[in-house]
Parts: structure tokens; C-alpha cells; sequence
């Protein structure tokens, strides 16, 4: 069936056997309850991963915090090397990887093929980055002085994903925490178990390969009881967790209790601006690709679109016989726009969106409905629906993690639209679609978009590696990926050096004996 046992077998998994949760590298082991992983394209068992037991988890610090001294001594360029190749471990295995995502997430194979791309991406970016992990120099207030800042490894990086990006997630942190000197310990989602097997396959082939201690990439797997090892841990000084606000809240706590570091990628609540002077052809392939990609489950989907009264009706109509050509089904057939959600307890929340959304005084437009008969036997089959509503209900206020689409109106000026736009806790991604100048600029200024990320002319979902990503408010703040995001996984020191025969002390202040 569309290759996918061909493909586990190509990134060495257990199909009959239960694969162990638990991985150093060199070692595999793993002694909690088993997981067991269902395809929501067609509900069948894809395989099944034995999570890790708190005796399982020690092992594997001790072994992370052992590797870090070796690992933290090799020249940056040199791990630079080491994440190469892995890169051309991932591009040899691209396809199985990607098929893997798609049978057990459910998105498309197109956007599991682009979430490995985004894998391969980081790992070029990180080559790079690894001959410029670069500090500042300034000039010293005494003489015969010099003052430098320089970045040193971290420590163990734990990372905790979500089930929506079970790949790209974790490559994102381990690539640039590698180059900077870290050791990593992954905790995937116990949604997506194999999928982090698969990743563990490959990272502990290239580092054992290299003749590496084992313990540069570690996994460990189980639910939030397995997370909570990670979050409360002392001797893992960051922690990257990407998911749910309810999460992220929880594990913030957790981890300020101890004064260790954070790094937030939780949800969003992303809107796009229609204006009078929009694209509305673009608007609607933005629109609709932001809003039923991946089925709604991405964290920078498309939640509302904001739509000035002058084209509103327009923009309606289009965006509604839109939704009429969308072909929904198994999302390794290409033929397909919309997959399955994640699961059943996904489909019920979707429901409770839709009845909600009415019950508050919304006006369903495109109806919504689970799918059922042939090729929908996973009962996670939805159908992606829109509702005219008001910013500040309730539903519309939280981010429903499905392909629901919320429609609302302004009127007047670019500010009316702004308000509704940043009037939500959520601060990920954000869009305005205009042809007017002034307008764009005014979205993107200081009184403008309130968001992480801001686009013009483009829709809300979907970012570049080269640019850091992430968002504000209850989004958590944490930013991932480009830029100068690598900061966060390395340690900041200020160095001081008198090349003198005195001992001048700063500020003037004498001290003589
Ligand atoms: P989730 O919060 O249910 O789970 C995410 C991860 O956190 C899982 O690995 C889970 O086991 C772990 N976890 C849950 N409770 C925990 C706790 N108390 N302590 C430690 N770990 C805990 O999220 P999900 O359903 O897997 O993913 C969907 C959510 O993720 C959406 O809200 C989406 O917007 C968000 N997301 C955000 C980004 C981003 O970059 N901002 C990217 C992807 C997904």
C-alpha cells in the first residue's frame, strides 16, 4: 500500500517486533508500556515503540552527560561536518521518511517530503553556522584592557515535540544545539512514535559511523509523564518544547522552578487581512491552502480571515466554491487536497467547535461533517468548514486544532482590521493581502501586526528556515530555526583581559593597600 512497508523497512524498522522507545546511539533499551501506533489514513497498525521508564531515562542523562564532554571539546566546524552528513543520510532518505510522516501523521506525501526538505535545509544552515558561531568584542573603559563575549556549549537540550511536525521539529533544535556544542534528548510525541525512531535510526548510524560516544542524540518516548522527566530535570539546563499553550504553561513552570532555560513554540491563532485592494485570486489560494493544509493542524494555520466589507462578498464567493473543488481522502494519493486529523479525540474536538461556533451566534456557511464509507474507515476524515463569526467568541478566541475557518468583517480603516487581528492571546503568524502601500507598511510597523511572524501578500502558513521562527504572546515566545536563534542553545560569557603590570579597577574606584 503506496510503499509503505518498503519504506519502514528502508529506515530500519521493527514492523513485527515492538521497536525500543529508548536509544543512546549505540544503545537501544526501553522497559515502559507499549506504545502502539495506528495510521489515521486508514486506521491500521503501523507498528508498535516501548516507552521509557524513569530507571531508562537516568540511563540515558548519565550517558547525554558523559558524550557532552567530549563532544563540547570538538571544533565547532568539525560537528559542522558530522551534521553533513547526516544531511546526506536524510536526502538518501527523503522519500521513506517523508511516507513514513504522511502514514502516520496523515498530512500529504507532498508536505511530508517538504517537512524532511525543511530537515535538510537546517542541517545546510547549520554547516554554515558552525564556522560563525561568533561573539562581539568592545572596548574596555580601563587601559591596557580587553573585553570579549564568547558562546560555549549548553549542556543536554531536551526536546519535546508535537505530533503535527514529528520530523522537522526535532531536526530543527538538534541541528543548530549540535554545531553549538549540545547533546540532545528528544522526547517525540507519543502520537507519532515511529516516526522518532526512524529519525534515532539515522542520527545514531552517522554519529556511531564517526567513531562519536554514543549519547549526542538520544530519544526517549512515552506521553507528558516521560516530558515531565525532561522538564524537571536539573541537569538538562534548556528545554525546546513545541505544542499545545496548556503545555507550554506547564512546562514553563516546571522549568522556571528550577531557573532552568525555555524555548516556547506553542500555538497560534493566525488571521489574514483582506483588504479593498487585494489580490483576490492569490487571497484565495493563500486562504485556503493556510486553512486546510495538513488539515488545519498546522501551528501556523489559517484560523480567520479578516475581510474589509467592500470585497467581502467576493471574497466569500470565492473562497466558498473554493472549498467546493477540495478532494478529500488518503493523503498519500496526490490526487487529494485534505487528509485525515490526527485522531478520533481531534475529530470530537472539531465537532465541538462547529456546535459551539453556532451556539455562540455563528453562521456555518461551508458545513462541516466526518466522512464515512470507503477510504474513510479511520473515522478521522473531516470535511473543512467555514463560519461567519465575531473575534471575540469564545471558540474563535481559542485555536481548535482542525480545518475550521472563522470569516469576520471590518469596516473602515486598516486599524479596524489590526484590532480584530491582534485581539486574540495567541501571537504566531499573521498576513495581510493588500496592493496599497501604505497599508502593508502600517501591518508591519510598530503600531501594526502583534505576531511573530508577519507576511504581506503571502497567507500565514508555512516559514523559512532562514528566518527564526516563533511568535509572542501565549505562543510563548521562543524562536527556532534562522537568524540568530542559535544563541539560545549556547552559554554567554563576558571575558575581561588586562595585558597591564597595574590592577586599574572599572569605574575609577581606588582601592589601595
Ligand atoms: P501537545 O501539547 O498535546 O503535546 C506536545 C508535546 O508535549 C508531546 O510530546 C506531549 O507528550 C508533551 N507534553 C504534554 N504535556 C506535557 C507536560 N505536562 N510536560 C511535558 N511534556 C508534555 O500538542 P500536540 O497536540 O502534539 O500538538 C499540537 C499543538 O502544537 C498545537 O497547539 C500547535 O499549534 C502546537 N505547535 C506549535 C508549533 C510552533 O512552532 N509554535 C509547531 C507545531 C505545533
Amino acid at each position: 500500500k503506496f510503499g509503505i512497508n518498503q519504506a519502514l523497512q528502508d529506515l530500519g524498522l521493527n514492523v513485527d517486533q515492538v521497536n525500543n522507545g529508548t536509544s543512546t546511539g549505540q544503545e537501544w533499551f526501553s522497559n515502559g508500556e507499549v506504545i502502539e501506533s495506528y495510521s489515521p489514513v486508514d486506521g491500521a497498525l503501523i507498528g508498535k515503540v516501548k516507552s521509557t521508564t524513569r530507571e531508562d531515562y537516568d540511563r540515558v542523562i548519565e550517558t547525554a552527560s558523559k558524550a557532552f564532554k567530549t563532544w563540547r571539546t570538538m571544533p565547532s566546524p568539525q560537528r559542522g561536518e558530522i551534521v553533513r552528513k547526516f544531511n546526506e543520510e536524510l536526502r538518501r532518505l527523503k522519500e521513506p521518511l517523508g511516507k513514513l510522516v504522511s502514514y502516520e501523521m496523515g498530512k500529504s506525501y507532498q508536505e511530508g517530503l517538504g517537512e524532511v526538505q525543511e530537515m535538510i535545509d537546517i542541517c545546510d544552515f547549520a554547516v554554515g553556522l558552525s564556522r560563525q558561531l561568533h561573539g562581539l568584542t568592545m572596548h574596555s573603559e580601563r587601559p591596557g584592557h580587553r573585553m570579549y563575549e564568547q558562546y560555549h556549549p549548553l549542556g543536554i537540550v531536551g526536546i519535546i515535540s508535537a505530533f503535527n511536525f514529528p520530523v522537522a521539529v526535532w531536526s530543527w533544535n538538534t541541528a543548530l544545539a549540535w554545531v553549538c556544542g549540545d547533546v540532545c534528548v528528544w522526547k517525540g510525541s507519543e502520537k507519532t512514535p515511529l516516526t522518532s525512531v526512524a529519525c534515532q535510526n539515522i542520527a545514531a548510524r552517522v554519529f556511531n559511523d564517526a567513531g562519536l560516544p554514543e549519547g549526542i542524540s538520544c530519544l526517549i518516548t512515552g506521553d507528558y509523564r516521560v516530558g515531565e522527566m525532561l522538564s524537571k530535570d536539573e541537569r538538562v539546563p534548556l528545554i525546546s518544547a513545541t505544542g499545545s499553550i496548556r503545555m507550554g504553561k506547564i512546562v514553563a513552570q516546571a522549568v522556571a522552578a528550577r531557573l532552568g532555560k525555555s524555548l516556547l513554540e506553542l500555538g497560534g491563532n493566525n488571521a489574514i487581512i483582506v483588504t479593498p485592494d487585494a489580490n483576490i485570486k492569490n487571497t484565495v489560494i493563500g486562504a485556503v491552502f493556510g486553512a486546510v493544509g495538513t488539515c488545519g493542524q498546522r501551528c501556523t494555520s489559517t484560523r480567520r480571515l479578516i475581510v474589509h466589507e467592500d470585497v467581502y462578498d467576493k471574497v466569500k464567493d470565492a473562497i466558498v466554491a473554493a472549498y467546493k473543488q477540495l478532494r478529500i481522502g488518503n493523503p498519500l494519493d496526490e490526487n487529494n487536497h485534505v487528509g485525515p486529523l490526527i485522531d478520533k479525540d481531534a475529530v470530537k474536538n472539531y465537532q465541538a467547535a462547529l456546535d459551539k461556533v453556532v451556539e455562540e451566534g455563528g453562521k456555518v456557511i461551508v458545513e462541516g461533517g466526518v466522512l464515512e464509507g470507503e477510504g474513510y474507515e479511520s473515522g478521522c476524515y473531516v470535511k473543512p468548514a467555514i463560519a461567519e463569526a465575531q473575534n471575540e467568541y469564545e471558540i474563535v478566541q481559542h485555536e481548535t486544532f482542525a480545518p475550521v475557518l472563522y470569516l469576520m468583517k471590518y469596516s473602515g480603516d486598516i486599524e479596524n482590521a489590526l484590532a480584530l487581528q491582534n485581539g486574540v492571546k495567541q501571537g504566531l503568524s499573521s498576513a495581510i493581502m493588500t496592493n496599497n502601500l501604505r497599508e502593508a507598511e502600517r501591518f508591519l510597523s510598530v503600531e501594526g501586526s502583534d505576531c511573530g511572524i508577519a507576511n504581506v501578500n503571502i497567507g500565514t502558513s508555512g516559514a523559512e528556515i532562514g528566518g527564526a521562527f516563533g511568535g509572542e504572546k501565549e505562543t510563548g515566545g521562543g524562536r527556532e530555526s534562522g537568524s540568530d536563534a542559535w544563541k539560545i542553545y549556547m552559554r554567554r560569557q563576558t571575558n575581561t583581559i588586562n595585558y597591564t603590570t597595574e590592577l586599574p579597577l572599572a569605574q575609577g574606584i581606588k582601592f589601595d593597600l
